[in-house]
């Protein structure tokens, strides 16, 4: 999909339940995760619970060329210096202490929502604690810019005013456009010029999704041939939203619990 796509009235009822939903898998994936457990138990429970809904994983199968096998997982698995894009594997075994990024898309009757959270696996370090803290804030401060009028370098500008250098900010990947694609343009990178890139307009549906670390900007792809990780081995921390750009105010975000 190449152009910037305006959702319908409808569309967006889907997406609403889509986004629900999503918020239901993430977080009911959350709550199971604990030392022994693998990342493969973790996808196949998300899988199974996104099927019983009748939707579909997004991920699953995703290609971005055409001699890409697709993507094997539900959920992306990104453990303590992976950031994003982690494949599921029984190889991969949680334990105390580690910090554990579970993102995910659904396809809810052709409409799809993205989200991400990163997850304590018991009592984590301290230093950690507070990075997930500063991401999922740095998210709360990027939607706050999400209005009609404004532009997604509106979006990146205030997220990297947030984060100032109190952490690493991951540069080369960035939010979307989502909704008709698991991928829609534009590109709403976490750092950026006020008032530049590309303006936000109602009926928008874009994915906000600040990754911070403790040490640098740079991410590389490991060894597995899927999960970034930052180049200096330092903790990374990730959390994302699917939401409308509204016709006045606040974006609705999409990706959240029924009673949130
Ligand atoms: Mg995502
Ligand atoms: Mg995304």
């Amino acid at each position: 999909m190449s152009k910037i796509t305006i959702k319908t009235k409808e569309d967006i009822e889907k997406l609403r339940i889509g986004g629900r939903r999503l918020a239901r898998v993430v977080d009911a994936v959350g709550a199971r995760i604990q030392p022994g457990m693998s990342a493969l138990e973790l996808d196949t429970f998300a899988e199974e619970m996104i099927r019983s809904f009748g939707d579909t994983p997004s991920f699953l199968g995703y290609a971005q060329t055409k001699k890409d096998p697709g993507y094997p997982g539900t959920l992306c698995i990104s453990v303590n210096d992976g950031v994003v894009h982690g494949a599921p594997s029984a190889d991969i075994i949680f334990k105390e202490g580690d910090i554990v990024k579970i993102d995910c898309g659904l396809i809810h009757e052709g409409l799809f929502v993205d989200h991400a959270r990163t997850f304590a696996v018991g009592d984590i370090d301290p230093a950690d604690r507070e990075l997930m803290r500063v991401t999922e804030e740095a998210l709360r401060v990027g939607i706050e810019q999400a209005r009609a009028g404004n532009t997604t370098g509106d979006i990146g500008y205030a997220i990297e005013s947030y984060v100032k250098n109190r952490y690493g900010n991951v540069r080369t990947l960035a939010g979307h456009g989502v909704g008709y694609a698991v991928h829609e343009p534009p590109f709403v990178p976490n750092y950026g010029k006020k008032g530049k890139g590309e303006p936000l307009v109602p009926g928008m549906v874009i994915a906000i999704e600040p990754m911070l670390t403790r040490g640098t900007d740079d991410v590389m792809i490991a060894d597995d041939g899927y999960t970034y990780i930052t180049t200096d081995g330092s903790h990374a921390a990730h959390f994302e939203h699917t939401l409308l750009i509204t016709e006045n105010g606040p974006a609705e975000i999409f990706t959240v619990l029924e009673d949130e």
